[in-house]
Order: structure tokens, then sequence, then C-alpha cells
């Protein structure tokens, strides 16, 4: 099932050949309209009708979000106000927020991409989907809203947060489509069973998108167990378009990237080289057809690989892997580099204790210290001290096994971590503190 045939299965050559007839465009369209491009290409003495083929995109310098943030908040916009049709913003929780703004174009492609999105996934218009991402300038909740209006779903317009409501509102409307962060999914599943009594596989959900935050394979098995759906990977970020710019199709191997309209390459974080096929490294992304904010070569930070081969579902879209992480989540600890990821990839694997995990860094001797605090499940929770002492010391060698270092893990009853609505807070730094 296709939102768009003709474009999802368009051959390898035919792809390239409209990507490097946009990417020109909209190469010489920013170096026309938006000084900080014409800045960055003059430094360099880089023409627009330099770029001739796909890999002359190598000699575009990278758009880092340091470069958005020194323009705030309109520095970038490559139209007059008056056609822009709609401003979304990243939060600003790690300093100044990023501005970006849609044109009518540009809200069609939103569109059109989360519909493909939704359509991958299975979603029909007998669907009811409820949108649990927050509805604002968070790009999440309209991002979805927009496809899904494409598609012609019954929308359950529920946003985040109030979660008793999301949990009434999908047994009462029998909703079958979830949308919302994976902790998100957790925390309502949880709160069903727990608070409210209700088994979460009896609700009519069969699909679930997932994303906004960094999440493994052990958590999908868990998402998809309680709730009795299929999860799916959702990835996008609000300096490309939000969400939409990847998912995953029905055999979950992967996320196709819209390459008609992102230009994806893979670089090496540290020297900027572009890496072969499959290797591992940052996400750079190039909107091919953005009118409001056109992004060059963007440096998203978030770590992945290209999946060589096709997919057996048809589309002919290049497909990355889920992201391993951001690289600004990544914690460095006594010289040591590791992701969230890897912990609770570790953690997940053993049995007896709930997804729900806190890293705590701390300086205490001037020597980096790593707490991991799990809580364990009710049921191992009432157990003897001995085997409660036996699952930490499993789980502390489970971590060292991945990450590489010791870590300690302290064990917490159940539900006494923070719950979140939107995006887990998974890294508590409190290194500078003391
Ligand atoms: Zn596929």
């Amino acid at each position: 099932m296709y939102w768009n045939k003709d474009m999802e299965t368009l051959s390898k050559e035919k792809l390239r050949e409209l990507q490097l007839e946009r990417l020109k465009r909209i190469v010489r369209y920013a170096y026309e309209r938006v000084p900080y491009y014409r800045k960055n290409f003059d430094a360099i003495g880089l023409k627009p009708e330099d770029i001739k083929t796909l890999e002359d995109i190598r000699y575009i310098p990278f758009t880092s979000k340091a470069d958005l943030r020194e323009v705030y908040p309109f520095g970038m916009f490559a139209v007059p106000m008056s056609e822009i049709m709609e401003i979304h913003s990243s939060s600003g929780t790690t300093g100044k927020p990023v501005v970006m703004g849609y044109t009518k174009a540009d809200l069609e492609v939103w569109k059109e991409v989360m519909a493909r999105s939704l359509v991958m996934m299975g979603v029909t218009k007998e669907d009811i989907i409820q949108i649990a991402y927050g509805y604002g300038l968070f790009t999440g909740g309209l991002g979805f809203h927009y496809g899904a209006l494409a598609v012609g779903a019954t929308i359950v317009p529920a946003s985040a947060g109030n979660t008793r409501r999301q949990i009434e509102l999908m047994q009462d409307f029998g909703t079958t489509v979830l949308c919302c962060t994976p902790s998100y999914a957790l925390y309502l599943a949880e709160y069903a069973q727990d608070e409210m009594g209700i088994d979460p596989s009896s609700l009519k959900l069969k699909a679930g998108s997932f994303g906004a935050e960094m999440w493994t394979e052990e958590m999908r098995k868990e998402i998809e167990k309680r709730f009795g759906l299929k999860a799916y990977n959702v990835y996008g970020l609000t300096e490309i378009i939000g969400p939409g710019v990847a998912h995953e199709c029905q055999l979950q191997k992967g996320l196709h990237l819209q390459e008609d309209h992102f230009y994806p390459e893979i670089i090496d974080p540290e020297t900027g080289e572009v890496l072969p096929e499959g290797q591992k490294g940052e996400l750079v992304l190039t909107t091919l057809t953005k009118e409001g904010v056109p992004m060059l070569r963007f440096r998203t930070r978030d770590i992945t690989a290209f999946i060589p081969g096709e997919c057996a579902c048809g589309r002919t879209f290049i497909r990355i892997e889920r992201i391993t992480g951001r690289s600004d989540d990544m914690i460095k600890v006594r010289g040591v580099m590791l992701f969230p990821y890897q912990i609770e990839k570790a953690i997940l694997e053993v049995q007896g204790v709930e997804p729900h995990y806190q890293i705590i860094l701390t300086r205490p001797h001037h020597l980096d210290e790593i707490e991991v605090q799990v809580e364990v499940s009710k049921e191992v929770f009432s157990d003897e001290v001995k085997s409660l002492e036996a699952l930490r010391k499993k789980l502390e060698k489970r971590i060292e096994e991945a990450v590489g270092i010791r870590v300690k893990v302290t064990l917490v009853e159940p539900k006494s971590l923070p719950r979140s609505e939107g995006k887990a807070k998974r890294v508590i730094d409190k290194r500078g503190l003391n």
C-alpha cells in the first residue's frame, strides 16, 4: 500500500535525476535569498553553478544548529513574512530556540511526507488515529495531524498529557492508531493497567508511530507486547520539516527516507568526511524543495547508517537504521564515550526490571561516577533481599559489558522514577555541581 506509488517506487536512476535537478535549484535559491549561505559560499569561492553532480554537494559548507541560533529568529528565512503561513520552533532547552517558517508549498510537502508515512504503516481512512504528540510550536502534533487529514483517517487530536483521559478516549472511541513518544506509550500502558484496571492489550490499537526520542529494539518489543500493536519508528526534526523525514514500512527493517524532498549523507562526525554506504555516522540532510527556510547540509547530530539493498515492500527510497543516539546525548565518562541507548538495551535484556531508568552522573572525588537507577518489577520487588542483590549485580555486569566501564546500579521501587508525557529525561548530569 502506497500513498504516492509513482514517487515511492521511482527507479534509482530517475530519482537521482530528480534529486540533481532539485539540488541545483535549491542551491541557487538559497544563495540568492539567504545572506548566510551567500556569505559561506563567497568565503570559499563557491558558486551555485559549481554544483554539477550530486557528489558536488560535498563542496557546500555544513549548516549547524549553532548557525541557526545565531540568526534567531528569522535570519534564515528565504521569503518575506507574508509568504510564511506557519511557524514552528524547537524548545530551546539547550540554548536559543531554532525557528522555522513554512510556506504554503512547504505545508503541502509536510502533508505529503506524513501521509506517505502513515500509509507506510498501514493507516487507512478506516482508522481512528489518536495524536498524543504535543500540538503547538513543537512539530509533532501538527505534523501527524496534516498527514492524517490527507489520508482521511478519523483524527482524535488529544495532544500530549492528561493520561487518564487519553486512555478513556482510546477505549471509548476505539482508537486504532496511537502516535506519541515511546516513553509516553509505555507510561500510557502502565497507567491503564495499574491505575484504571484496563488491560492495554484489550484496547483496539493495531499500530503506533513512535519517535522524537531515542529508543531501542527492546523497547519496541515491550510496547508491542503491552498494547498488542505494531510499533513503528518515525524520524524527523524541526530544522528539516518535523516528523515525516523518514518512517518505517510494515516490514520494520529500517526507515525509508523521503529522498525526493530530503537528500541524505552520512558523515564521520569528527572529520566531516562522507562515509561509504553501511557505515555508521552522523546524518546530514539537505532539503531539496523547501522554500521558507532551505537547509543545505544540515548536521542533524543523529547517529545512523544507510541500510544497503532494496526493501521487499517495493519502495525504492533508501532506508536508515533506527537512530542510536544524538551526538548531544553522548555521555563522556572517564574518557569513554557512551550513549543512553547502550544502557537501555542492556537493562531491557535482563528479566525482572521495568523499562524505566535514569542515568546520574556525578564527580565526587574529581572522578566521574555513573549511577543507573532502574525500577524493578512489582513481583521482584517483594522478593527477598538476596535475589534483589543478585539482580543488581547482574545489571551492573550487563551494562559494564555494553559500555565498557563500571557503573553503579541502584534498584528503585516500581513507579518511583518520573514519568514523561513527552520526551523522557534519561540523563541527569550533576558533574558541574560538585
Ligand atoms: Zn520497506
